[in-house]
């Protein structure tokens, strides 16, 4: 075994796929336009797989306050938010995310991935028992390594399975940690929240629900503002760089051990801070996202139509409509066909492989924009 004979399946996976002529994961965006238009190919293309809810990457007045902010604080912070990167605007956003949120207080981290990362494994550690949802995204996996906790999984979106498994720990139930998503990444389906959170408050634990897809695509806040089930969360991770159009990631939360978090979370202490620039228009987001409801409204028209026009076509999607819209293929080749066929007509979507997808299937996974027409 050579250093790099791990890699030799995958080269050969990726010439069997490049062989087909379509490359799905060597897409260049030549030239951005639009929060939805793109040249790609050298043609004018629909992006249709973007994570931009909102539509908010072009919104003038994020875009002003990241100019404002790069012109005054320059382009970086070059440090740790532990040694130099702690500038004024990072306490801000904090709190502007506490205050939003309705809890004691906020912490962000430079990306969403880190967001997970950091907190399960400052959190958790070898002693601790993870339960989480056997769909949730890889940044909650590789939290749960990094925390060396035992990992327990549940059937994806199935209370009763996840009930079973903390009868199961006994009285280490009260202290174990249980991870969900509001919205989840590849088929767009919710968690049932309130038959999850009923679980939570029989067996005892912690709940942590990752709001990435749902920040201001559920309401304003996400699932567990819809689902009225603010008391029964512990933690809310999310991100920025959905709806909110720039990069970054957070966590809330009541409990005072959050701020501990700050002198113990690795992803936290031996990375570089947000640039001022992606903080101002984080901020500027979180203000369009709260002052103009009628962009959801018209995330989710667009939604229902895409949702209900592709299920009519007799494709299989997702179980609930959503922003996320996935259509599943079971063949390999249909699915590079119908991808290719797409950006050659101008549409990008995602082109999703197993093991990323659930059920094994291949996705072709849309999502929507308030931005689209
Ligand atoms: N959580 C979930 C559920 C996600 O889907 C993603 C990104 N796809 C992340 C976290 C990570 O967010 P980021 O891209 O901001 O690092």
């Amino acid at each position: 075994m050579s250093l790099f004979s791990k890699f030799d399946v995958l080269a050969e996976r990726r010439k069997a796929l490049n062989d087909t002529g379509a490359k799905p994961f060597d897409v260049v965006v030549e030239r951005i336009i639009s929060p939805t238009e793109a040249i790609v190919n050298g043609r004018k293309t629909i992006m249709a797989g973007t994570n931009n809810y909102l539509g908010l990457t072009f919104d003038p007045s994020c875009i002003a306050a990241a100019v404002d902010a790069v012109t005054a604080e320059g382009t970086g912070t070059t440090g740790s938010r532990m040694a130099n990167g702690t500038f004024a605007i990072h306490g801000a956003l904090e709190r502007d995310i506490a205050t939003f949120f309705g809890r004691r207080s906020a912490i962000i981290f430079s990306t969403g991935y880190l967001a997970n990362l950091g907190i399960l494994s400052a959190v958790t550690d070898h002693n601790d028992v993870i339960v989480i949802d056997g769909d949730c995204h890889a940044s909650i996996y590789d939290g749960c390594k990094m925390s060396g906790a035992e990992v327990i999984r549940f059937r994806h979106n199935d209370a009763d399975d996840l009930a079973k498994r903390l009868r199961r720990l006994g009285s280490r139930a009260a202290d174990a940690l249980i991870v969900i998503e509001g919205i989840y990444s590849m088929l767009g389906d919710q968690a049932p929240m309130v038959e999850i959170a009923a679980v939570k408050r029989e067996y005892g634990g912690y709940l942590l629900v990752d709001e990435a897809h749902s920040l201001g695509v559920l309401g304003e806040r996400g699932l567990v503002e819809t689902a009225n089930e603010h008391d029964s969360v512990d933690f809310i991770t999310g991100t920025f760089s959905k709806s909110l159009g720039a990069t970054g990631g957070f966590c809330v939360s009541d409990l005072p051990e959050l701020e501990l978090i700050r002198i113990s979370s690795r992803p936290y202490v031996f990375t570089a801070s947000m640039c001022p620039s992606v903080i101002a228009s984080t901020r500027a987001a979180l203000r369009v996202l709260q002052d103009r409801p009628e962009l959801r409204d018209k995330l989710w028209r667009n939604a229902n139509r895409l949702y209900e026009q592709l299920r009519n076509l007799g494709y299989q999607l997702g179980p609930h409509p959503s922003p996320v819209i996935a259509a599943m293929v079971t063949d390999i080749d249909e699915a590079l066909a119908l991808w290719t066929g797409l950006l050659q007509r101008g549409i990008y979507v995602n082109l999703v492989f197993p093991p990323a997808t659930p059920k094994g299937s291949y996705l072709l996974r849309c999502s929507v924009s308030a931005a689209h027409t």
